[in-house]
Parts: structure tokens; C-alpha cells; sequence
């Protein structure tokens, strides 16, 4: 299926603010109530392949903001965007909508970070220890396991570091 091409820009609802966040760091928050579905995000930049994105993840630099859009298609957004403070909830407010939107998954109230689940945005070699502070906090955040190949005997992972079969608790 062809990728539709993404904006250049990130655009991001005029109601949102960047400030500290108890996940991590600095978060989006909210300034106003927001319906469920409304757009919060649509994600822009330019595309690159897994190899181009692992390459500019290693690369000095800043930090790499990126999206799995498609089957090792991933867009990578321009730095400097609030998008960038989205953090992750395994509970999270947005949620993925198509290749570029991020809708608010409930009806989200002033003052609410604005979170993803950055197993829907992320390739199959992400991984994130998580302590997100949620009931249904997962641990450990890893990419969306991509579709095994037809007669494919499973282990689709192929890129990104393995997970070990038996992770010492620390
Ligand atoms: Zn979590």
C-alpha cells in the first residue's frame, strides 16, 4: 500500500502547552477541553527507510523524533516541535489515527497531559523500560510486531536490539 506523503511540518492543536510532566521530564498538557477525536497532532517531516533512520539515530545530533508510518517506512519530524514532548502512557489520552493523526482518545480536560502509546507510533525494534505510574502500566514499552510474512515462521524481529529470554529483574 503506498505511503501517503506527509506535510513537512508538525502541526500541533493551539490549545496545548509544553510543561513539566510527572512521567518525564517536560509533557504537553492541554489548555482547554478538548472532545474526543479531536486532532491533536498530525505528524510531518520527511520519510526514511529503517536503515536511513537507524543511521540518523546514531548519528550525534539531536534527538531523533520519529514515527513508524508504514512497513520500514518511518517519518522523522523537524526538531523543535512540542510534538516532542508527547510522552508516552500505556493509558494514554491519544491515539493513532491513520499514518499521521493523533486524536485524543477521550474527552481530555484542561490541564491533562497529552500522552501516546508509543508502541502504536514506534518500528519493532523500540523498546522503553516504562513507569508511567498507570494501573495497566506495561514495564516495558516495545514497537508493534509487524505482521509475520505469509509462511513466515515467526521471530519477525529482525532489526533493533533482541529482547534477552530472560531479562534480569535489575
Ligand atoms: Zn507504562
Amino acid at each position: 500500500m503506498p505511503v501517503e506523503p506527509p506535510d513537512p511540518d508538525v502541526r500541533v492543536h493551539p490549545a496545548t502547552t509544553v510543561a513539566a510532566s510527572p512521567i518525564a521530564g517536560r509533557g504537553l498538557f492541554a489548555t482547554a477541553d478538548l472532545a474526543a477525536g479531536t486532532l491533536v497532532i498530525r505528524l510531518g517531516g520527511r520519510l526514511v527507510s529503517d536503515a536511513e533512520l537507524a543511521a540518523l539515530i546514531a548519528a550525534p545530533g539531536p534527538y531523533v523524533d520519529t514515527a513508524e508510518v508504514a512497513e520500514v517506512v518511518n517519518v522523522v519530524l523537524p526538531t523543535g516541535t512540542p510534538a516532542h514532548f508527547a510522552n508516552h502512557s500505556c493509558d494514554p489520552t491519544l491515539r493513532r489515527d491513520g499514518a499521521y493523526r493523533l486524536v485524543a482518545r477521550r474527552a481530555v480536560r484542561a490541564g491533562d497531559e497529552l500522552t501516546a502509546d508509543y508502541a502504536e507510533i514506534s518500528g519493532p525494534g523500540f523498546r522503553m523500560d516504562c513507569a508511567c505510574g498507570v494501573p495497566a502500566c506495561r514495564g516495558t514499552v516495545t514497537g508493534r510486531r509487524r505482521r509475520s510474512r505469509p509462511g513466515g515462521r515467526g521471530s519477525p524481529r529482525s532489526a533493533g536490539p533482541a529482547t534477552p529470554p530472560s531479562a534480569p529483574a535489575r
